[in-house]
């Protein structure tokens, strides 16, 4: 069914940058051998899934919508997508993103456009746009994407879907290709809470192969879908209802503000007083972090390598002018230029400084509050075209979930009505591990 449904609206949305059809029904025959013959069968099995582009497939070519990778056949299988084929999950294909995950439009692809399936003149979010659109349009039933500054929830509320980023170390990011390796998380796409908590029972838990990831017990996250929410202690953040946000979005998060108090929370504005430094502190980590991880594209061990080259030095410089896109090179010549000598005090050190500033003000919210609500966007989804040409314009597309990567916290975002017949999303942020929560919340919305 879904793969009558690629054929049906793939050429509009494209949401796919390869699909792996034969795999995929190989991989359905064998689980639907294993239920005839009455074998054990994983959690999730038969469920399709699409997998972002940044996702390392054995055997399968992964590309982080660069053309520098674009000939990329990785030899292993990153720890969430392994996790989800021990699971009997069955790949559909490898999704379309920003170039290397810098983005919220999924505009900066080096290959294609990925269209909102709610209105094809608009982008679907990013960076994991493709990821996003897939659920959105019926050509996934779940999908994984990554979440560095807001790549997870910005989609899914442009889409009309559910994205969860998960608290940094709940998901093993072994295989995924690193943007900012400090801010950088894995997380899935779904079409309800239900199908949510399902997905992170399979692609939590610890992994040796990734230094970062966190040694604790996860619970079954589907003892969280009780619907009740009497006595939970709700934050507004006022800076996050501040100017930016569109007046019409703001109903919106009002009108689920009185739906959670008539279920007998109490809600109330507080404030997180660092939030206007989240963003400039997050492009000076996160373009330091992708400068440094980017530099092992030089042509030599993996992707492009120009042939018309003179000499060594020669060739890399070639190799990485063709290969990267525009956003990505702005961004290592930030990066490189922020982590040089003479400057790395003053802007990479002070970064990190209000980094931590960032993080105290959550846990300070948080001796109060059980989780925190507030839009996941300021808008709804916007044209193509409205704002590629002026980066700083695109970057003000995160401020509402930007300062969650830099404290490591989890924050999911759910469909919270539309405007204009474009959907809106609500985010909801919580403590570090406490997921359970987020679901909780989260499922008094179905
Ligand atoms: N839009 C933000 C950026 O471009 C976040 C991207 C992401 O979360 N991968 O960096």
């Amino acid at each position: 069914a879904v793969f009558k449904r690629i054929d049906q609206v793939e050429d509009k949305v494209k949401s796919y940058l390869t699909i792996t059809k034969e795999s995929a029904m190989a991989k359905a025959q064998e689980v639907d051998g294993k239920i005839a013959r009455g074998e054990q069968v994983g959690p999730l099995a038969g469920v399709p899934i699409a997998i972002k582009d940044n996702l390392c497939t054995e055997g399968i070519r992964t590309t982080c919508a660069s053309k520098i990778l674009y000939n990329f056949v990785p030899p292993y299988t990153a720890t969430a997508v392994a996790k989800l084929n021990a699971a009997d999950m069955v790949m559909v294909g490898k999704t379309n993103m920003d170039e290397f995950a810098m983005g919220s439009s999924t505009e900066n692809s080096g290959f294609q456009l990925t269209y909102n399936p709610w209105d094809l003149e608009r982008v679907p979010g990013g960076s994991s746009g493709g990821s996003a659109a897939a659920v959105a349009a019926g050509e996934a039933i779940l999908s994984l994407g990554s979440d560095t500054g807001g790549s997870i929830r910005q989609p899914a509320a442009f889409c009309g879907v559910v994205g969860m980023k998960p608290t940094y170390g709940a998901v093993s990011r072994y295989g995924l290709v690193a943007y900012a390796s400090s801010l950088d998380q894995i997380g899935p796409f779904t079409k309800d809470v239900t199908d949510m908590a399902l997905a992170l029972n399979v692609i939590c838990g610890y992994d040796p192969m990734d230094s970062t990831s966190a040694n604790i017990k996860q619970p079954d996250f589907t003892q969280y879908l009780v619907n009740d929410i009497k006595g939970m202690k709700i934050g507004i953040p006022r800076e996050y209802m501040a100017e930016g946000i569109d007046p019409q979005v703001k109903e919106k998060i009002k009108a689920a503000i009185d739906k959670l108090t008539e279920l007998g929370a109490h809600v109330e504005e507080t404030s997180l007083p660092h939030t206007d430094y989240a963003m400039p502190a997050y492009y000076l980590i996160a373009t330091a972090e992708a400068s440094s991880n980017l530099a092992r594209y030089d042509g030599v061990r993996y992707g492009l390598r120009v042939e018309d080259a003179e000499d060594v030095v020669d060739m890399y410089m070639r190799s990485r002018s063709r290969g990267f896109g525009h956003e990505v090179k702005r961004r290592i010549m930030l990066g490189t230029y922020s982590l040089s000598a003479g400057y790395y005090d003053a802007y990479y050190l002070k970064a990190l400084k209000v980094r931590t500033l960032i993080k105290r003000d959550f846990d300070r919210a948080f001796e109060q509050y059980d989780l925190l609500l507030s839009p996941t966007s300021p808008s709804t989804a916007f044209k193509v075209g409205e704002m590629v040409n002026d980066p700083l314009q695109m970057y003000l597309q995160d401020v509402c979930t930007i300062p969650v990567n830099l404290a490591g916290i989890p924050a999911i975002s759910i469909p919270c009505g539309l405007v204009n017949g474009l959907p809106v999303g609500l985010q909801l942020m919580g403590k570090a591990f406490d997921e359970g929560t987020l679901l909780r919340v989260a499922y008094t919305f179905e």
